[in-house]
């Protein structure tokens, strides 16, 4: 095993190519992984159109570089240093790499650490047959946790870490989620799982809400059709007249954000997740936060590792089934299709996982009863 396919981002412009690329060595503290399944992430459809963001943080100099960092697999190499990991694991990845030794990760938020490092951006990830990680963010998953599920653990983790918040004080509570991307789904699913008492969820794609009403929204309510009056008075009706307890913002756009200020009670928490296309923007200051006693948590990665052990645990027991939102399942060659889907408006999908080996495609393809 010398050379593996790969998807490359080759240029500064839309797409990526498939091409064989050499199977990577691991460094003495990485390992290598042959890849079971992986799934596109928005920050991978970000980078496929080459738009400001991925041109500015990445810059064309990198390239040409192989995408993705969402992934299963089995460990197939491990370097001389490795302690932990061992060749056979079934592993998934955190994605990103934290320096132990920065002020952020000595105080525990490794996910937010200074001299952060993200795979599939800052170097090689694993749209492949191979790819090579440090032994440090590999993650053992349960055996009972298919590849497909498993690999979609990286955006899961986003979804509890923007569920659970920093003191997972949420049972009983009730809970405004907007937008109808995967992670807005997939915190749906974590809400009900960890006995959020009552889920409205705003979105706007008729496909998306159907998934939220299955991974267990209580009230939905369509964005496009309703003004943000009439979407307050709802959440009111439904909240005794207080507002939710928690309102997790995860569109970035300007009305979701005002819904998220106004939906909110008194001493209420708003999470912070969706990124705003224009920055800074206008909020209520006064009334949305200030008078409210509100608190603001902003959501960038997942907690490491308390969401994968969390999410692990109630994959691996049966309490929280994620495969409505993986709507899509394609061999690794038809990743074009996949990132088509993706970035398809008005969004009829939702998670695409794709499969460098055809007989893991096809063995997914007949457990999951869709393609
Ligand atoms: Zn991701």
């Amino acid at each position: 095993m010398d050379s593996m396919k790969a998807v490359v981002k080759t240029g500064p412009r839309l797409g990526a190519e498939l091409l064989d690329k050499p199977v990577p060595k691991p460094e003495p503290d990485w390992v290598l992984v042959k890849v079971r399944a992986t799934s596109i992430c928005g920050t991978d459809v970000h980078i496929y159109k080459w738009d400001p963001w991925s041109a500015q943080r990445i810059g064309a100099k990198a390239l040409p570089q192989i995408l993705g960092h969402e992934v299963a697999g089995e460990v197939v190499e491990v370097g001389a240093h490795c302690k932990r990991i061992k060749v056979g694991d079934y592993i998934s990845a955190e994605t990103h790499i934290y320096d132990p030794g920065d002020l952020t990760s000595m105080l525990g938020s490794f996910h937010v650490g200074m001299n952060m490092k993200i795979l599939g951006v800052d170097f090689d990830g694993c749209f492949a047959e191979y790819f090579a990680l440090p032994e440090s963010i590999c993650w053992p998953n349960d055996p009972s946790i298919p590849p497909w599920v498993a690999a979609i653990q990286e955006p899961l983790g986003n979804a509890a870490y923007a569920v659970l918040g920093e003191d997972a004080d949420v049972a009983g509570k009730t809970m405004v989620i907007t937008g109808d991307g995967p992670i807005s789904l997939f915190a749906v699913g974590v809400a009900r799982a960890c006995g959020v008492a009552r889920i409205i969820h705003l979105g706007k794609y008729d496909f998306n809400m159907e998934i939220g009403r299955r991974m267990g929204a209580d009230l939905q309510l369509n964005t496009n059709q309703t003004t943000p009056k009439e979407r307050l008075e709802f959440v009111m009706d439904h909240t005794g007249g207080n507002g939710v307890d928690i309102a997790l913002e995860m569109v970035g756009s300007q009305n979701s954000i005002d819904d998220c200020f106004a939906m909110v009670r008194k001493a209420g928490r708003v999470t912070a997740f969706g990124i705003a296309a224009e920055s800074p923007l206008p909020i209520d200051y006064n009334n949305g936060i200030v008078f409210k006693g509100c608190q603001i948590h902003g959501i960038n990665g997942r907690k490491i590792f308390d969401t994968w052990y969390r999410n692990r645990n109630l994959l691996a027991n049966g309490r929280l089934d994620p495969t409505p939102v993986i709507t899509n399942l394609f061999p690794l060659a038809e990743f074009a299709t996949g990132f088509d889907k993706m970035i398809e408006r008005p969004r009829k999908s939702a998670k695409v996982v794709l499969f460098p080996d055809k007989e893991e495609y096809d063995a997914a393809v007949k457990q999951m009863g869709k393609t």
